[in-house]
């Protein structure tokens, strides 16, 4: 189906940092499959991993037990400092279609009517493309056309403490927000609006829900985007980075909800599949690592440095926005709209970006990205934005 619109060009092989196209052309990667490819092509540690399980067991689904789901699921509690269970699947959308209906449930089970179990998301977030994660994301743009939606959902402004009493009451079951905005051009949650998220949830008896698809496991140099502010949520959903190109998704459910789920509830034919799974434990050892963390910090400055700089020498852009290996930078006012053609600049210089949205430039490389492909990377971004103004 035409649903995509892929650059015109055949990648074949990528390693590190760097890929290349079936002419051998090669490219910086500053885009990791949309925030996926979070250490880089062909990591030594994961090809091992996965042509060792390869060798043993590929599928089970949920009828018998596996290894690798299982210590994955163990790690995942581990890492998160908040969760008593998990549940697998296989994207993010399918981590948070989970995460709907977890909370739903629990609002049932402590007595709420279907009217008092609406779920509060915030205008510009993003959660998925299935039914109801498309209408969790509060844009117009990805729901137009699929009416029907599902009941139940309220939008709310994102940062906006003085408007959550017109939205955030007794009727809410759950609140459900990205620590930093992905899609809609990188904009970070404030830690005040995310204190007066936990604070209202607490006193209405909601979940508060974390989705933290595209900024957690590693990406804002903390292993979850929320550590920086310090509130845990109930409920965390995950995907991308977590199979570090290999799809699997998770939903992390702390003590509060950890009842809600018994037997039967949900289910998913590949949940937890053991390639994944393995792969996703290799993954998750490698993105806590202090080393890690340190090298996101790292490389977050000098990036953040060089687009000040070619921002404020080609007049293209104007802020730089976000947290770690997240950023965006936002178009100045006469360029508004022209990201796309920006995309094509750089990918004609040997540079793979992304957009989020018409007006931000999106920088979401591998979390293990060196010095060198830094700046190369930023090099061709000057050559990109020099033919862009010429
Ligand atoms: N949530 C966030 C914050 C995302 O960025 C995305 C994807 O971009 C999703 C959910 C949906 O994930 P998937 O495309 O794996 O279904």
């Amino acid at each position: 189906m035409p649903v995509y619109r892929p650059r015109e060009l055949v990648l074949e092989r990528g390693q590190g940092s760097r890929l290349w196209d079936i002419e051998g052309r090669e490219y910086i990667d500053f885009a990791a499959g949309i925030a996926v490819s979070s250490l880089g092509h062909g990591d030594p540690d994961i090809l091992a991993a996965l042509h060792d399980q390869a060798a043993r067991l590929w599928h089970t689904s949920n009828v018998f037990y596996s290894e690798p789901p299982i210590h994955l699921a163990a790690e995942l509690v581990a890492a998160s400092g908040f969760a008593r269970h998990v549940f697998l699947c296989n994207s993010g959308a399918e981590a948070n279609e989970a995460a709907i209906k977890l909370v739903r449930k629990f609002a049932a089970e402590a007595g709420r009517p279907p009217e008092r179990r609406t779920i509060l998301t915030f205008e510009g977030s993003f959660h998925g493309r299935t039914l109801a994660t498309v209408t969790a994301t509060a844009q117009p743009k990805y729901q137009q056309g699929y009416e029907p939606l599902p009941g139940g959902f309220r939008y709310g402004r994102f940062n906006d403490i003085d408007a959550l009493d017109a939205v955030l009451d007794g009727d809410v079951c759950a609140v459900l927000v990205e620590p930093i905005q992905g899609e809609s051009g990188v904009v970070p949650a404030t830690p005040e609006f995310l204190r007066a998220l936990r604070e209202r949830c607490d006193a209405l008896g909601a979940l508060l829900v974390f989705d933290e698809i595209q900024c957690g496991l590693g990406r804002t140099g903390r292993l979850w985007a929320h550590d920086w502010v310090g509130v845990k949520p109930d409920v965390m959903t995950l995907a991308k980075a977590l199979g570090a190109g290999f799809p699997i998704g998770a939903m992390l459910v702390g003590e509060k909800a950890s009842e809600t789920m018994q037997f039967g509830a949900h289910g998913s034919t590949f949940g937890g599949n053991p390639l994944a799974a393995a792969v996703a434990r290799v993954a998750l050892r490698k993105l806590s690592s202090a080393e890690l963390l340190a090298n996101v910090e790292r490389q977050s400055v000098t990036l953040r440095i060089g687009l000040e700089r070619l921002g404020n020498a080609s007049g293209v852009f104007s802020q730089v926005r976000g947290r770690g290996l997240m950023l965006g930078a936002v178009l100045a006012p006469d360029h508004a709209g022209r990201a796309g053609e920006i995309l094509d600049h750089a990918a004609h210089e040997g540079l793979l970006l992304l957009q989020a949205g018409p007006d931000v430039l999106r920088f979401v490389p591998a979390l293990n990205i060196g010095a060198e492909d830094v700046a190369e990377g930023l090099a061709r971004l000057e050559a990109a934005l020099a033919t862009f103004t010429a």
